[in-house]
């Protein structure tokens, strides 16, 4: 139904879909393949690729972003993080993505490098994500479109959402595009989120992050490092399932799905999926929801720049 009425507004629903570099050339050639498949079968409207915490995957995130512009014919978005290293990474972080025709990041602080406790940055007043958009906006004009990261739930060393979404509008102030969220359970929460993002003028696309469940383990792990609350149906009917794999893969298919169709009847346009490098779950949502790609440019997001070469 909501899908119908998106039809005839004009205004399709769209979704993206968020990858990592994997750690060996087998696991690398088939994401190579998996995203092949997930871009011509389903059509996402872009594909983000995530960043390592202090640069660590900075070789393997601009390669793979580079082969998906050329040879996935969807747009592109790298994150980048500026915590634990230095300006001149940054810099050639993006002259290379610039080099390799990618024209979105996803500006993030991040988080300290594994193995460390404390975050650091190089250079005074450059510690936010906030900066990070700035200096990327005076040193390159709107060359890149730019992502940041918001929080429905407040971000974990944040003590009030208020003063988190203020953050977030700063970052907005200093030339965002769009938004990403962390991942929720909640549909009502990040709905909220919404409704007070735009009483404090924020007026950008916000996409819902959403990261199916794909193992028990896995999803305790994550909710729990993300700090993220989870409805009582959820753990209850996790907790009586846990030991059937399958199971909890078709109910985390059947979670996403009914959470997405809420998002969408409330007029949420796009959504972005957390595949985790997995294709199954996602395949299935998307399938469900019968989301397409836009007709059109979304006009928030760089179209890649294809006469490029891809860096080596
Ligand atoms: P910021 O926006 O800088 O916020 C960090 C904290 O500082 C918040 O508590 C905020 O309220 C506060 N703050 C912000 N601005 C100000 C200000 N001006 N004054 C005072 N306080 C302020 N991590 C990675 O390492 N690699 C990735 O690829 C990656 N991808 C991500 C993708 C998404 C969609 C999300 C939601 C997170 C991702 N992360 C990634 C995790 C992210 O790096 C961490 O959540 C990190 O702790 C915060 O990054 P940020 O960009 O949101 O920081």
């Amino acid at each position: 139904e909501a899908i119908e009425k998106c039809k005839d507004d004009g205004t399709f629903p769209f979704f993206s879909l968020e990858f990592f570099p994997p750690k060996t050339e087998e696991a690398l050639f088939n994401l190579h393949q998996r995203i092949e498949r997930m871009s011509q079968s389903l059509g996402p409207l872009f594909i983000d690729l995530t960043w390592g915490a202090g640069g660590s995957t900075f070789k393997e995130s601009l390669e793979l972003s580079s082969w998906i512009e050329q040879y996935s014919g969807c747009e592109v978005m790298m994150h980048l993080t500026l915590t634990n290293i230095s300006l001149d990474i940054i810099d050639q972080a993006l002259s290379k993505a610039k080099e390799a025709g990618i024209c979105n990041i996803l500006a993030l602080r991040g988080d300290p490098p594994r193995g460390q406790e404390r975050w650091t940055h190089s250079v005074e007043n450059f510690q936010y994500a906030r900066d990070l958009v700035r200096y990327i906006r005076e040193k390159h004009g709107n060359y890149f479109g730019i992502c940041v990261a918001g929080y429905p739930e407040g971000h974990t060393e944040c003590s009030d959402i208020d003063t988190d979404i203020a953050n977030l509008k700063s970052k907005v102030d200093a030339g965002a595009d769009f938004i990403i969220t962390q991942l929720f359970y909640d549909v009502d929460m990040f709905l909220k989120f919404v409704s007070k993002c735009r009483e404090i003028g924020i007026n950008c696309p916000i996409l819902p992050g959403i990261m199916p469940i794909q193992s028990y383990q896995g999803f305790h792990r994550m909710v729990s490092m993300c700090k993220v609350s989870v409805p009582q149906y959820i753990l209850d009917k996790l907790e009586e399932i846990k030991s059937d794999d399958d199971q909890v893969k078709a109910f985390g298919v059947e979670v996403a799905v009914q959470m997405c169709k809420k998002l969408l009847a409330n007029g949420i346009q796009g959504l972005h999926f957390y595949t985790l490098n997995l294709e199954r779950s996602v395949t299935k949502i998307i399938q469900e929801l019968k989301v397409v790609k836009l007709g059109r440019e979304a006009p928030w997001l760089r179209p890649a720049n294809r006469n490029q070469e891809w860096v080596r």
